[in-house]
């Protein structure tokens, strides 16, 4: 079973003319490549304030680490409340928020899902129908039972666990870019795994582009450009973690009616827009749902701008989306 691990850039920047960054740092945080570019002000203190922020955010959201937020709350599933950060708590009202929105698409009580197909492990496997069944009951954002008076989260049902993969990057990034805004930095790129920020303008007063990831190509070849202006953009797609089995690619976006890893003809879902946690949790409420149930964003026109891309090569893009394709496999369906 080939597993590749797909935890690098998701859609990555267009360098073009003559900006040269005066600095930027990377570092590995949250599951994948953090890359923050600083122009004109490239401060050390400020990149160090920015890593410490991602690192802090990481500490209480991961998973993987034990002490967390997120792992506390799984280890009392179903025995007893946990007060936790009040960030933890706004970024897991926020996922319910979401799920709600999306009738459930998007559940941040996707966790016993993730662990059984192994998918951000190096064995994933395909589960057995039973091993599924078993565990499709589990996932419920509805028994994610919130306290605000207590800062506390409690999961009714041993055996749930909250899994904020799909949500925590967008709130670290726009974390990041309130400190460079802070900082008075005009320029600045933000980009955690995908998660991107684009902060002022080039230059050269033009807007920035970035380039939309070919979702079945290697990493860092794109199907087309996108020119925004101090503007998120976030990517869900089939290709950033998935593994090959017996000829069927299975990926890492799940949808929590049956358990599969989504499957509605998409090869990625593209928000642009202006809040990266929303644009995290849009993105991938879009891959799972599939371009017909797309209107669910109706709450966020005409804030919010998608680029679909299909199986079949086809792109669709709403109408304020400045996007030229660039890969003549590529094509418009508007
Ligand atoms: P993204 O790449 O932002 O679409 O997030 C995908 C990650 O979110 C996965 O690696 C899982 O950790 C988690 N996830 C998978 N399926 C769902 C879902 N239906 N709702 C919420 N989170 C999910
Ligand atoms: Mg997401």
């Amino acid at each position: 079973m080939a597993f590749k691990s797909k935890i690098f850039i998701l859609v990555f920047i267009l360098f073009i003319g003559c900006m040269q960054p005066e600095s930027s740092r990377v570092d590995f945080a949250l599951g994948t490549v953090c890359s923050i570019t600083l122009f004109d002000q490239g401060l050390d203190s400020i990149y160090n304030e920015i890593f410490a922020r991602i690192h802090e955010i990481e500490s209480l959201m991961s998973v993987n680490i034990p002490s967390s937020d997120i792992s506390r709350i799984n280890k009392a599933a179903g025995i007893e409340p946990v007060q936790v950060h009040k960030d933890t708590f706004m970024v897991i009202e926020r996922a319910v928020y979401f799920a709600e929105l999306s009738g459930g698409a998007f559940d941040p009580t996707v966790g016993p899902l993730v662990s059984l197909w192994g998918i951000n492990r190096d064995e994933p496997r395909v589960p057995s129908q039973d091993e599924i069944d078993a565990v499709l009951p589990l996932i419920n954002w509805r028994n994610i039972k919130l306290d605000s008076q207590t800062s506390s989260v409690y999961l009714t049902q041993k055996g749930m666990a909250l899994d904020l993969g799909s949500i925590a990057k967008g709130y670290a990034a726009d974390e990041a870019a309130a400190i460079i805004r802070k900082a008075g930095i005009e320029r600045a790129i933000v980009d955690l795994g995908g998660n991107i920020i684009m902060i002022g303008e080039r230059k050269d007063k033009n807007p920035w582009r970035v380039g939309i990831q070919n979702p079945i190509e290697k990493r860092g070849a794109v199907i087309g450009v996108l020119q925004i202006t101090e503007k998120t953009v976030v990517t869900s797609g089939i290709y950033e973690r998935y593994f090959d089995k017996d000829g069927i690619r299975y990926h890492h976006i799940f949808d929590p009616s049956n358990g599969y890893p989504a499957k509605n003809g998409l090869l990625s879902a593209t928000v642009v827009t202006d809040i990266s946690m929303d644009a995290d949790a849009l993105s991938t409420i879009l891959f799972v749902l599939g371009y017909e149930k797309r209107m669910v964003l109706f709450n966020y026109l005409p804030n919010t701008e998608t680029i679909f891309v299909f199986q079949d090569n086809s792109i669709r893009t709403t109408d304020g989306v400045n996007f030229t394709v660039t890969d003549s496999t590529f094509f418009i369906k508007n």
